[in-house]
């Protein structure tokens, strides 16, 4: 990550080619399809949703229904390569279990489409590199779903912390979780979801303090809690994890599927410090800092609808887009170290990206 992503945040409002949008596929129509995707691509300037690919025939007869679909504009997994022969759709948006990922992005390059692919980007840092090369081998773009990249308050947090406002950065505490619910569903199974927690959301308070630093943590030490073995048999519930980055930053972080309430950053600077609670849900976020006269207080917008145009945007105007498949894989190598030391019980070093 770079600098430049609040840039590219920014140039989501610029105008482009007068009335050009692009289309977009939704693949999935679980709730963040239905809840936030589709209002947002109503409400998008440079995005517009051209089609949709569901296991479930009801499901596809709803959403034409609903968004006005012609009935060959409804793929399903099995047709889905068949966009190859669609003009009509730019971008196709992977929003499945997780182990999913992997496999549709590489359908959907192979079918000379960019792809833009909900967090986590995979289920391993192996994928992650084989769904970067298929997008390459295809000259197609691939964004990941880090809304909160395109976040005003995160976006000015990256600011306090890069232009070191406060001063250098000295350490960070990180977490986000809830209390999961019912006991049968995907994010509970290893083979769809990868992992518990930490591929859900802890990934959110990995990526705050990846985009605060600016740098990739070079060393891991991980705890892990199960109060329920039984319903996280196959996942993890709560884990704490502390890293080490090369400027000498520290962070401790922790996420769960336990309990309610973990949402939030706390930065702390040599001359002050700032943060978030409420930080990582769609609306209501909230920053502080320790200075009355440098506030972290923005409006609340559509975190979906602006990494959505962002993505559109980039490609309508040639840009590279971040966050990209690279940022993806980044955060799976840290997660990857966060479960080797988990097994290991020792402090282990992060894989490097090339
Ligand atoms: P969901 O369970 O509501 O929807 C999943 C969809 O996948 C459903 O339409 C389901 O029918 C389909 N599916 C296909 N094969 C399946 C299988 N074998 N098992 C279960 N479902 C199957 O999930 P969701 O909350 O929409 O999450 C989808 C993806 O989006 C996940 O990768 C998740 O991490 C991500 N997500 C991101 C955010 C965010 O804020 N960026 C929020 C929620 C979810």
């Amino acid at each position: 990550m770079s600098a430049s992503l609040a840039t590219v945040a920014a140039r989501a409002d610029e105008p482009s080619t007068p009335g050009k949008k692009l289309g977009w596929a939704l693949v999935g129509l679980g709730t963040l399809s239905t809840n936030q995707l589709a209002p947002a691509l109503l409400k998008a300037k440079h995005s517009k949703l051209s089609a949709v690919v569901t296991g479930t025939p009801e499901k596809g007869v709803k959403w034409r229904e609903k968004y006005g679909l012609a009935a060959d504009k409804v793929y399903t997994y099995e047709s889905f390569d068949k966009i190859i022969d669609d003009p009509d759709i730019d971008v196709v948006f992977i929003v499945l279990p997780n182990s999913m990922h992997h496999e549709f992005t590489i359908r959907a390059a192979k079918a000379g489409k960019h792809v833009f692919c909900e967090k986590p980007m995979a289920n391993s840092a192996k994928e992650c590199r084989e769904m970067i090369a298929a997008c390459e081998a295809a000259k197609r773009q691939l964004g990941i779903g880090y809304r909160c990249q395109f976040e005003l308050h995160h976006l000015e947090a990256m600011r306090l912390a890069r232009e070191q406002v406060f001063g250098p950065l000295q350490h960070l505490d990180a977490g986000f979780g809830f209390a999961i619910g019912d006991p049968t569903q995907w994010r509970l199974r290893k083979a769809l979801a990868g992992g518990g927690a930490l591929m859900d959301v802890g990934v959110y308070a990995l990526q705050a303090c990846r985009y605060l630093t600016g740098e990739e943590p070079i060393e891991i030490s991980a705890m892990e809690t199960k109060t329920d073995p039984v319903k996280f048999a196959e996942v993890d519930e709560t884990i704490q994890w502390s890293m080490k980055f090369p400027s000498g930053v520290t962070a401790n972080c922790l996420t769960t599927y336990g309990f309610n309430g973990c949402d939030h950053f706390t930065a702390y600077a040599e001359k002050g410090r700032f943060g978030m609670k409420p930080c990582y849900g769609y609306s209501g976020l909230t920053g502080w800092t320790s200075d009355p006269k440098i506030p972290l207080a923005f409006p609340q917008t559509d975190h979906f609808l602006a990494e959505m145009d962002a993505f559109s945007l980039a490609i309508i105007e040639g840009r590279r887009f971040e966050p990209s498949g690279a940022d993806g894989l980044r955060d799976l190598l840290a997660i990857e170290a966060i479960y080797r030391s988990i097994a290991s019980g020792k402090k282990e070093t992060v894989e490097k990206e090339a």
